[in-house]
């Protein structure tokens, strides 16, 4: 393992992609745009999985599964939403390879589809397909179903978990009587999702909604929550959308209300991906490798021992056998590093990169007088501290490092949102320091448009309970009632 990682201040993106691979998170794999999720890299995933299940389940929901192709003409049954997606599918001709007789495998033109297929790049056309045969009165109503899935969008350009080809994600799609129903689930889902990038990942978020530009294809009400990265780039961290009747419509699904009354039902979907290992990622981490949220981290503790021959390394190993014992019956995961092929230096740097919370050293010294180092990732203190007591005081400092990176995060986002008056002001905060910037827009896509064009940042959201505020538009000067937010975003 080769332990230094290109510093953030010299090139933030090349940090990330060094970080990524080097803590074995992930790398590229032969399918352009496709990546491999290492095992740990996988396990954190598998964390926030199961946060988020947990959330979803206590919220009512239930999962299922839907095929991963769609039939082409599902897609063109909502015109926006094939719009959307049209530039970006992967598409499924034939079934079938066979030998052109000079040893090479070639597409059997014979095994041609009648209908293509795509790969689903979101699934809503194949569920309400579905939910046609589930839907015939209120009584079936609401559906609350989510799907733990992959899909595949053809993106041009990709980045390791941030934006890849195909991506792991969730997707809830729902189905309710009224409109305010689904209004209230989708914003109901915009609160678990920022309930856990804020107290699982750590990450403060603003919970927004898009404007009609950056809209989800066929929804009426995008609503989001934005994260902001330590480069001063926003990234949308999840996104819920409130979809009306539209898909409804097009596949025909019909209810009778308890009046008797035959009305189409109303939709919701939602959904987060593996970029949240990405938005994690870019928060915490710093020069020195990852910093996970003691929350989300596969690793919590590691103990590293120290020792010269085999009667120490016995002795201390007795001890460290003992204190993981306590720790683990306070739900606690640690790991006892008693590999002999490497050096406790080599170690301190592998976990130190790969974001351990909490590091452990035991040593001769510290047998004689009942103490261990103990050190955290997120400010790096060192601290020798007796065994008393120990596993209550990892404990509280477990808690102490989940809340100290949020904050820290915190202040970053609150020092990098800069409140402008003026299209020279914007460009020059971008330019400068980036992050948000808050700023009075007139509300129109042309303009959303010139200022995307010329600045490369787009509005990320128009905040949810934004205060009314009379103001002019920087770019227009017409009157605006508003501000919302605007960055240069991944
Ligand atoms: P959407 O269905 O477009 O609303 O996206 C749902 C979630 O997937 C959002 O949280 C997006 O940030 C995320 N997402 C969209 N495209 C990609 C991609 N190419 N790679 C990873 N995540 C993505």
């Amino acid at each position: 393992m080769s332990k230094g990682i290109t510093s953030r201040k010299d090139d933030y993106s090349q940090w990330y992609n060094e970080l990524v691979t080097k803590a074995d998170l992930a790398e590229h794999s032969a399918v352009r745009g496709c990546m491999v999720i290492k095992p740990y890299g996988y396990s954190i995933w598998e964390k926030m999985q199961a946060a988020l299940d947990k959330m979803f389940k206590d919220t009512g929901h239930s999962n299922a599964y839907f095929p991963l192709f769609i039939p082409k003409s599902f897609f063109s049954k909502e015109a926006s939403h094939v719009e959307g997606f049209a530039t970006e599918c992967a598409v499924v001709t034939h079934y079938r390879l066979k030998n052109d007789g000079n040893g090479n495998i070639i597409v059997d033109e014979d095994a041609k589809l009648e209908e293509e297929l795509i790969v689903r790049p979101t699934s809503e056309t194949i569920i309400w397909n579905t939910y046609k045969g589930w839907i015939q009165s209120y009584r079936d109503l609401p559906i609350l179903v989510n799907q733990w899935a992959n899909v595949v969008r053809w993106e041009m350009r990709t980045r390791l978990f941030l934006r890849t080809a195909e991506f792991l994600w969730q997707e809830g799609h729902t189905a309710h009587a009224t409109q305010q129903e689904a209004v209230e689930e989708a914003e109901r889902m915009l609160e678990v999702y920022a309930d856990f990038a804020e107290n699982w990942m750590a990450v403060p978020v603003v919970k927004g909604i898009k404007t009609p530009n950056e809209r989800f294809a066929g929804a009426l009400e995008t609503y989001c929550i934005e994260a902001l990265m330590q480069d001063g780039k926003a990234l949308q961290a999840g996104t819920s959308h409130f979809l009306g009747q539209n898909f409804a419509k097009a596949f025909d699904v019909k209810f009778t209300s308890k009046e008797g009354k035959l009305d189409y039902v109303w939709a919701t979907s939602w959904g987060v991906s593996t970029r949240l290992m990405g938005a994690l990622i870019m928060a915490h981490s710093d020069d020195s490798g990852l910093v996970l949220p003691p929350m989300l981290a596969p690793i919590q503790v590691v103990i590293v021992p120290i020792y010269k021959g085999d009667e120490e390394f016995k002795a201390i190993s007795e001890v460290a056998d003992n204190l993981s014992r306590e720790l683990k019956a306070k739900n606690i995961s640690v790991k006892y590093d008693d590999r002999d092929t490497h050096r406790p230096g080599f170690k301190f740097a592998e976990y130190e990169l790969k974001g351990v919370p909490v590091r452990i050293a035991l040593g001769g010294r510290d047998l004689e007088n009942g103490t261990a180092e103990i050190a955290r990732r997120d400010t790096k203190e060192k601290e020798t501290v007796s065994r008393d007591g120990l596993a209550d005081r990892i404990e509280n400092l477990l808690a102490d490092i989940q809340k100290n990176i949020y904050q820290k995060a915190f202040k970053f986002r609150e020092e990098n949102t800069t409140e402008v008056n003026s299209y020279e002001e914007f460009k020059q905060v971008l330019d400068s320091q980036a992050g948000f910037v808050s700023a009075h827009w007139d509300g129109t896509p042309e303009t959303e448009q010139k200022i995307k064009e010329e600045t490369k940042a787009t509005i990320r959201c128009i905040p949810l309970n934004n205060k009314q505020e009379a103001g002019v538009c920087i770019y227009s000067g017409k009157a605006s009632t508003q501000r919302v937010l605007f960055a240069r975003a991944y």
